[in-house]
């Protein structure tokens, strides 16, 4: 149930998620807890820590609520849906139970001075982390789906054309790499800098730390996105795509 006041629901969206491999009990756990009230512009998608609220467009939900790796495509969606979703988690929680602001208080000493893009040090270890833990998984959420959306269109390529064009072919093995290189992506936060007039954010260049790492890959993201295509939930669809390919040889 939404709080009161809400006007939409994520369990559409979780629901399909779900279907899909996704993690989706963090999700449940904001659609439960944070108010839910749609905005005009995608550029005012925001969590509001102040009113608990979760700000997403009518865009942002229509396309989550009819999540299919079908064209056309929701990754970036589903990248601010996980985002936000993490930072309300963590905003609900740390308000629930002590002990776990107690937790977020260890992940922010462990960010003091920062190195930050612009040569200087982090100093808003609050917003770090918020931002590192929201960043982290709005990514690997995102970057899961577009793999699988990639293997469906491929699919869906190969069923209307047969092709047996090389540069369908590069693009079908490219799927795995493409996959395996933005899950190594470490580097992820940021603060802002300069008076409020001209604020602007800078990003942190130091990597996730271990702890907060883990705890987003454990309980956030229930340890469904994995670094690696091979251990992936889709792995065994796109090898099995790749079979009905005659004579294209690839390997994961
Ligand atoms: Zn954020």
């Amino acid at each position: 149930m939404s709080r009161p006041g809400s006007n939409y629901s994520l369990r559409a969206f979780i629901t399909a998620a779900e279907s899909f491999g996704m993690p989706v009990r963090v999700l449940r756990y904001v659609d439960d807890k944070a108010k839910l009230s749609t905005v005009k512009s995608g550029n005012d998608e925001a969590y509001r820590p102040f009113f608990r609220t979760l700000s997403l467009s009518n865009d942002s939900v229509t396309s989550l609520s009819a999540l299919s790796p079908r064209p056309p495509s929701e990754a970036e969606h589903v990248q601010t849906a996980y985002h936000e979703a993490t930072h309300a988690y963590l905003d609900v929680r740390a308000k629930e139970e002590a002990a776990f602001q107690t937790t977020m208080g260890g992940w922010q000493m462990l960010f003091d001075g920062a190195p930050l893009a612009d040569g200087s040090k982090g100093d808003d270890t609050d917003r770090l982390v918020q931002e590192a833990a929201a960043e982290y998984v709005g990514h690997r959420a995102s970057r899961f789906w577009m793999a699988l959306e990639a293997i469906t269109y491929a699919g869906l390529r190969l069923e209307k054309t047969k092709s047996q064009e090389r540069k369908f072919w590069d693009s079908l093995r490219r799927i795995p790499l493409a996959y395996n290189t933005a899950m190594s992506q470490r580097s992820f936060g940021y603060q802002d800098r300069g008076p409020f007039w001209s604020s602007h954010q800078v990003q942190t260049t130091m990597a996730i730390p271990g702890p907060l790492k883990d705890f987003c890959d454990r309980v956030i993201l229930e340890g469904r996105i994995p670094d690696h295509f091979a251990r992936a939930t889709f792995a065994q669809r796109y090898v099995d795509l790749c079979q009905s390919v005659p004579g294209l040889d690839c390997r994961l």
